[in-house]
């Protein structure tokens, strides 16, 4: 079982911004900004390529959700999905980075 389904099963802890029946919002362990929190859905999916729209259309509010309730909604925010190898995703369940608290720096490696 990956680290996010244990996560979401409780046997990790973990810091709860947000949570649904099919989606749990919670701070990143090593953040990279001053708010930086990973986005799942609960249901595992490996990566952004296989995820369904439905899915993803259940995703999009709860990911709006999580920006308002930690104050980001108007400052603005970042969101990144890390999808594969190449595209530096270590924990292969499908996970959406948002990231702000302050302006943040546009490195594209
Ligand atoms: P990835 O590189 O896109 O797969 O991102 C994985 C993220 O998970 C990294 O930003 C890690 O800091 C984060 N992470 C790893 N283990 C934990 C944990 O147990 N709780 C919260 N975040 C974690």
């Amino acid at each position: 079982m990956c680290i996010f389904c244990k996560i979401v099963n409780g046997e990790i802890p973990n810091n709860t911004v947000h949570e649904s029946d099919h989606f749990l919002a919670f701070h990143d362990l090593y953040p990279k900004a001053p708010i930086h929190i990973l986005i799942i859905p609960k249901q595992h999916v490996d990566c952004f390529q296989d995820v369904s729209p439905e899915m993803m259309a259940d995703m999009t509010p709860f990911i709006q959700e999580v920006a308002t309730k930690v104050g980001i909604d108007k400052t603005g925010y970042r969101l990144i999905t890390n999808n594969g190898d190449d595209g530096g995703q270590e924990i292969k369940h499908l996970h959406f980075h948002m990231l702000g608290g302050g302006k943040l720096i546009w490195n594209h490696q």
